[in-house]
This record gives C-alpha cells, structure tokens and sequence, in this order.
C-alpha cells in the first residue's frame, strides 16, 4: 500500500514537474515570439518615417534613387527622370552620355 501510494505520488510530482518545465518552455517560445513579432513591428513602423528622414539627410549628401530617378548605364550617376535621354533594352542613358 505504501509503495502504492508512494509510486503515483512521485509519478504526480514528476509530471507537475514535466508540466511546469513544459510551461516554462512553452512560455519562453510564446515570450520569444512575442518579442520577435513586437520587433519586426516596431522595426517596420520606426523605419517608415525613419526611411522618409533619412532619405531627406541623404539627399544632400548620397541620393538613394528614387522612383522619379534612374541610374544611367554609362555613367552611372543617378539622374532625375528628366534627363532621361533614352533607355534601349532596359539600359538607361542619360543626356549627359546621349549627347
Ligand atoms: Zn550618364
């Protein structure tokens, strides 16, 4: 009798035990993710307007292109899509290379 009560006492405790260590895990995992999907969405929403500020410093110094830009294939400066001269195959020139 003893060692009946003994034997499920320990096999509860173990499973507490595995519960508990379970949770703790599954709770890390949950914590863990949380955390992930917390900094891809500060990421995302710190970079819409950190992009839009850095591209207004940048422009004085570095001009990332822009949608209104293009990059000419001989020069390879960004030009303003004004001095788009012309593009064969997806190849861009500029008026400056044109000329
Ligand atoms: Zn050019």
């Amino acid at each position: 009798m003893a060692t009946d009560y003994d034997a499920p006492r320990k096999t509860e405790e173990d499973l507490d035990q595995d519960s508990i260590e379970e949770l703790k895990a599954r709770r890390a995992d949950k914590t863990a993710g949380a955390v992930d999907v917390d900094e891809a969405e500060l990421a995302e929403s710190i970079e819409l307007p950190g992009a839009d500020l850095s591209n207004e410093e940048l422009s004085v110094r570095v001009l990332p292109r822009q949608a209104d830009e293009f990059t000419c294939s001989r020069c390879f400066l960004v030009h303003h899509r004004s001095q788009l001269a012309r593009s064969d195959g997806g190849r861009l020139v500029c008026r400056e290379c044109a000329a």
